[in-house]
């Protein structure tokens, strides 16, 4: 019994901080980005990990949620 509260407190501990985590992540992923070819605000996340610009279709290999310049 005391070990079924235990993880279940675990578990929550970890929710609060996964749910933290997907907020700050979210707010990155919708944030207004730079491209770094043109300096156009047109830059946005095509695909996990691929970041393009739509003026000038700068390409560029990024993390899943943010660009790693
Ligand atoms: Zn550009």
């Amino acid at each position: 019994m005391a070990k079924k509260k235990s993880l279940k407190g675990l578990g929550a501990r970890y929710g609060i901080k996964l749910r933290k985590q997907y907020t700050k992540i979210h707010l990155t992923l919708k944030e207004n980005r730079t491209c770094p070819e043109c300096g156009s605000k047109k830059f946005s996340r095509d695909a996990v990990g691929i970041w393009s610009c739509k003026k000038c279709s700068f390409k560029i290999a990024g993390t899943a949620y943010d660009i790693n310049l």
